[in-house]
């Protein structure tokens, strides 16, 4: 149903604006992918990309994402909706990485919308990094680093070896899961940890990017803390990419 859905123009890409935390200034987007199914109506990624991962067919759509996202991004430009940096976003999964044609798919992509390399940000989780064909994924990933490209860390802070991917592989981008990104209710030694990490991510020439800010008092606490970008309802929902455009000033 997932190949159908592709070929039938059933998913879509939807933006949810990255802010700086301290210029309140959107820097990037991240694509999120939707299925508008025709029967049960709108499916999350969450609840299919895991199929899609099972299946293999997670390669065509990651593809499919990655080129909508590039093409997004050079109409905002164009339209002067934002700046020339303006990067995107997106997740890659560990059989895109794993696969040896996926760098020069990304060249050619840079290359056809006019993009700078570090314009795209592949996102991913440690469990993409690690486990089987890990030298494979690893080959790939710093190779499209030497090019420009940046890698996030998703979801760090979840997984049991999140310290050494930082030295052993080594990512431009550390997204802070949202469980850590200082929720309400967060304590004194949450907001320590996040400062601590944020430090630890600076040392190391990595951007911090909170995920799911959702209150005010929360943004406070991160900003307090040093993050360097924020992401989530508070400041900006995913939305089409035509109406990314209003959404760029935060809140
Ligand atoms: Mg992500």
């Amino acid at each position: 149903a997932l190949s159908k859905a592709l070929r039938d123009g059933e998913l879509d890409v939807e933006y949810q604006p990255i802010f700086s935390a301290v210029s309140e200034h959107a820097e990037a987007a991240e694509a999120l992918v939707r299925w508008a199914h025709p029967v049960r109506g709108r499916i999350e990624a969450g609840e299919f990309i895991p199929v899609a991962e099972e299946t293999g067919v997670i390669v065509a759509i990651g593809d499919w994402v990655l080129q909508q996202a590039c093409a997004a991004t050079r109409n905002w430009i164009d339209q002067g909706a934002v700046s020339q940096r303006f990067a995107v976003h997106v997740n890659v999964s560990r059989l895109q990485l794993a696969d040896p044609s996926f760098v020069n798919r990304v060249v050619d992509l840079l290359r056809e919308y006019q993009l700078r390399p570090r314009q795209i940000v592949l996102e991913a989780r440690e469990a993409t990094m690690l486990g089987s064909d890990t030298e494979s994924v690893v080959r790939t990933v710093r190779a499209l680093r030497r090019v420009g490209v940046r890698l996030a860390l998703d979801n760090f802070g979840t997984g049991s070896n999140a310290l050494s991917l930082l030295t052993e592989i080594g990512a431009d981008v550390l997204k802070l899961d949202g469980t850590l990104a200082l929720p309400s209710g967060a304590s004194d030694a949450d907001t320590r940890v996040v400062r601590a990490l944020v430090l630890l991510a600076h040392a190391l020439n990595m951007e911090v990017v909170a995920e799911r800010v959702t209150g005010v008092e929360q943004l406070r606490r991160l900003r307090a803390a040093g993050c360097d970008l924020v992401q989530g309802h508070l400041v900006g929902r995913p939305s089409a990419p035509d109406q990314l455009i209003t959404q760029m000033q935060m809140g």
